[in-house]
């Protein structure tokens, strides 16, 4: 175990040009924040060190990825495997508790990664910024809208960037969403019409959960953005309160 102060390096993508560097006390400061989150004991209960949850889990068949690799590294206490293993392989782990449902110790090391994330989102672990940049797009519509798209947008003029496989996904969707009994998701038209009180709402849960904080420790410009956006949909709702009382007198 590394005394207090000694230095620690881990690397992210290329090694050689991109090396950040942590002490030790940022390491516990870390680990302190994992093991603080309400889900870490109900989500790691010991480890065999069975390798069941690996053989399991899809991405590992992918990836430089073990979620026994993960949930060892918790279980021992190894801050530098820890912080080494947040740099890339966290974000490798699809979500999809397969293994949480075949450990015999009841652990979830899906759970285990979700917490990982969430704390390297929190201290804005480069990886963290590179791994969720490309869903940008997605945060700004989400947050200014209420929703990303609509099964009327899945064509090649909104998706250029999709080339040609846009037609496998095309059809078949629109096909699938019309199955399902939300005709107002069904075009932007209607789908982007997001009830003015009900974005206020979702604006007050996401500061008093901590989505926007960990918004701006990623990415700092669109958070400005999207607080533009909040501050503007806000004085608009201010001014519909206004002419409600108005009308009322
Ligand atoms: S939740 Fe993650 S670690 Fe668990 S089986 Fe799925 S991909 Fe693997
Ligand atoms: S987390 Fe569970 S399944 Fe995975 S190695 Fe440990 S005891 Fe085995």
């Amino acid at each position: 175990m590394h005394s207090s102060g000694t230095r620690v390096q881990a690397f992210i993508g290329d090694p050689v040009s991109d090396v950040p560097v942590v002490d030790y006390d940022q390491l516990e400061e870390i680990f302190g924040d994992i093991q603080s989150d309400i889900r870490y004991d109900h989500e790691l209960n010991g480890c065999l060190n069975c390798g069941i949850c690996t053989a399991t889990c899809p991405a590992a068949h992918y990836y430089d990825f073990s979620p026994r690799e993960i949930v060892q590294l918790l279980w021992t206490e190894n801050l530098e495997g820890i912080y080494d293993a947040m740099q890339e392989k966290i974000w490798a782990c699809a979500q999809c508790y397969t293994c949480a449902a075949r450990c015999p110790f009841s652990n979830s090391p899906g759970g285990l990664v979700m917490i990982l994330r969430e704390v390297a989102i929190k201290h804005g672990m480069q990886s963290a910024k590179e791994v969720l940049r490309p869903f940008s797009r997605v945060m700004l519509k989400l947050i200014s809208t209420g929703n990303q798209l609509s099964p009327d947008m899945i064509n090649p003029d909104h998706f250029a960037d999709w080339g040609p496989n846009i037609s496998k996904v095309d059809a078949p969707l629109k096909i699938l969403r019309r199955a399902i009994p939300m005709p107002t998701l069904n075009t932007t038209e209607t789908s982007w019409e997001v009830n003015l009180k009900t974005s206020i709402e979702l604006y007050t849960i996401w500061e008093m959960t901590g989505v926007l904080d960990q918004l701006e420790t990623i990415d700092e410009n669109l958070f400005d953005v999207i607080t533009d956006i909040m501050d503007e949909k806000r004085d608009d709702y201010e001014d519909w309160l206004e002419e409600q009382e108005d009308e009322e007198d």
